[in-house]
C-alpha cells in the first residue's frame, strides 16, 4: 500500500533549486489538531484575562467605595454620639424643669395643674444597651423627648393660667385694719367673724382685680355698700365692698391687675376702706392664703 504524503515545494529564491518537503498524512493530521487546539487556547486565555483586568478595575473601584463608606461611617458614628450627648442633657434639663414646676409653692399650695403623665425617662444606655449606637436609637430618644416636652409645655401653661385667675395680688396697698376671723365689731363692740380683709386707703384710690375673672355683681347691697363680686373659677371669687364707684360692670371680662372700682366709704364702715373678700365655694377664706407669703 502507498504511503500518502503532502508535498511541500519551497523555493528560498528565485534562482536557487526547488526543494521538495514530504510530509506524511498522520504528521499533518497532528499538525491541524494542534493548530486548532492552540487556536481555541489562545482565544480562551484572551478571555481569561480580559475578564481578570474587568475584576481588577471593579476591585479597586470597590475598594476607593468602601474607603469612603468606612470614612462615611466613622462619622456618622462621631455625629450619633454627639446627639446622643445633646439628647442627654436635654432630657437632664426636662427632668430639672419638670421637678421645678411640680415642687413649686405656688401649685403645691392652689395644685390643680394636674401635674402627671408618663414622664418615664429613658436613659440613652437603656434606650442603646450593648449595641451600638444607631439611627433608630436616636430617633426613639428624640421622639421621646418631644413628647416630654410637650408635657413640659402644657405644666407650664396650666401654672400660668392658675396664676392668672387665682387672687394673688393685693387689690390696693394700705394699712390692713382689720383681718380674716374673729374680731370685735366696730359699731357694738361684741364679737363677730370678718368674713375678709379691711384695707384702709385715701378715698378714692384705685382698686384692682386681684385675678382675671368675669364681674358677676356690680350693685349696692347693704352693708357692702357698693359691692362688686369678680368669678375668677375654679369655684373662686372675691367681693370687694364700701366702693365710691365701679370702674366696670356685670358681664365684664377682667384682668389680673386692671382698675375695677375706688375705695369709698359706702354700706356699714366707720372710714374710707376696701373690705376684701376671697370665697372658695362661696366659703370664705382668708385672702392672705393666696397672697404672696410675707406680705
Ligand atoms: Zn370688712
Amino acid at each position: 500500500m502507498a504511503k500518502r504524503f503532502y508535498t511541500f515545494i519551497v523555493v528560498p529564491n528565485a534562482s536557487s533549486r526547488l526543494h521538495k518537503v514530504r510530509v506524511p498524512m498522520p504528521v499533518m493530521y497532528v499538525l491541524a489538531l494542534i493548530g486548532v487546539f492552540s487556536f481555541f487556547v489562545a482565544v480562551s486565555l484572551g478571555f481569561n484575562y480580559a475578564r481578570m483586568a474587568f475584576k481588577v478595575s471593579d476591585y479597586n473601584t470597590l475598594q476607593a467605595e468602601n474607603t469612603e463608606l468606612k470614612i462615611e461611617k466613622k462619622n456618622l458614628e462621631v455625629t450619633a454620639k454627639k446627639l446622643s450627648t445633646k439628647i442627654d442633657t436635654l432630657s437632664t434639663l426636662a427632668d430639672k424643669l419638670t421637678t421645678l414646676i411640680e415642687n413649686d409653692a405656688f401649685i403645691k399650695r392652689f395644685g390643680k395643674a394636674g401635674v402627671g403623665g408618663s414622664t418615664v425617662d429613658y436613659r440613652t444606655s437603656d434606650i442603646l444597651g450593648n449595641t451600638r449606637l444607631t439611627i433608630e436609637a436616636l430617633k426613639d430618644q428624640t421622639a421621646e423627648l418631644e413628647n416630654r416636652m410637650t408635657l413640659l409645655e402644657q405644666l407650664a401653661e396650666k401654672r400660668a393660667q392658675t396664676i392668672r385667675f387665682t387672687p394673688t395680688i393685693w387689690p390696693v396697698r394700705g394699712r390692713l385694719a382689720s383681718h380674716f376671723g374673729g374680731r370685735l365689731d366696730p359699731f357694738t363692740g361684741g364679737t363677730e367673724v370678718h368674713l375678709g380683709l379691711d384695707i384702709t386707703g385715701l378715698y378714692g384710690t384705685p382698686v384692682h382685680s386681684p385675678a382675671d375673672g368675669i364681674v358677676i355683681f356690680a350693685a349696692r347691697k347693704s352693708d357692702y355698700g357698693n359691692l362688686l363680686i369678680i368669678d375668677h373659677g375654679n369655684g373662686i371669687t372675691t367681693r370687694l365692698g364700701h366702693l365710691a364707684r365701679f370702674q366696670v360692670k356685670v358681664g365684664h371680662a377682667v384682668t389680673k391687675g386692671q382698675i375695677v372700682g375706688h375705695i369709698g366709704m359706702t354700706g356699714r364702715t366707720t372710714g374710707p376702706h376696701l373690705h376684701y373678700e376671697v370665697r372658695m365655694h362661696d366659703r370664705p377664706v382668708n385672702p392672705r392664703k393666696y397672697l404672696p407669703a410675707g406680705e
